[in-house]
């Protein structure tokens, strides 16, 4: 997954209000695809149970965890996912072929 949609999808999972903490540093985060559980560890880094980040190391639920601990980033976020939704409303139309 691009980064601006990652950070696109953990704002929307803040947003809708998809996490919810069950305990000290552990959340339940309700993705597209299933619920999974964000921890924190001992470091202070984060883990997520999905494929995504057993993968890649990264994923939106990890994310979207961050930018609940933090109201500066989130803050930052918001302006810029609204920046890109307002790209893509001012994107061109497709050109429609009168066959
Ligand atoms: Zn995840």
């Amino acid at each position: 997954m691009p980064i601006d949609r990652m950070i696109e999808k953990a704002y929307e999972l803040v947003q809708k209000k998809r996490i919810e903490r069950v305990g000290d540093g552990v959340y339940n985060v309700v993705g597209e695809h299933g619920t999974y559980l964000v921890a924190q560890r001992t470091d202070g880094t984060f883990s997520c149970t999905c494929p995504g980040f057993l993968k890649r190391g990264g994923c939106s639920h990890l994310l979207a965890v961050l930018l609940l601990h933090n109201p500066a980033l989130l803050r930052s976020v918001k302006r810029y996912v609204s920046g890109a939704w307002n790209r893509k409303s001012k994107r061109k139309k497709p050109i429609e072929l009168n066959v």
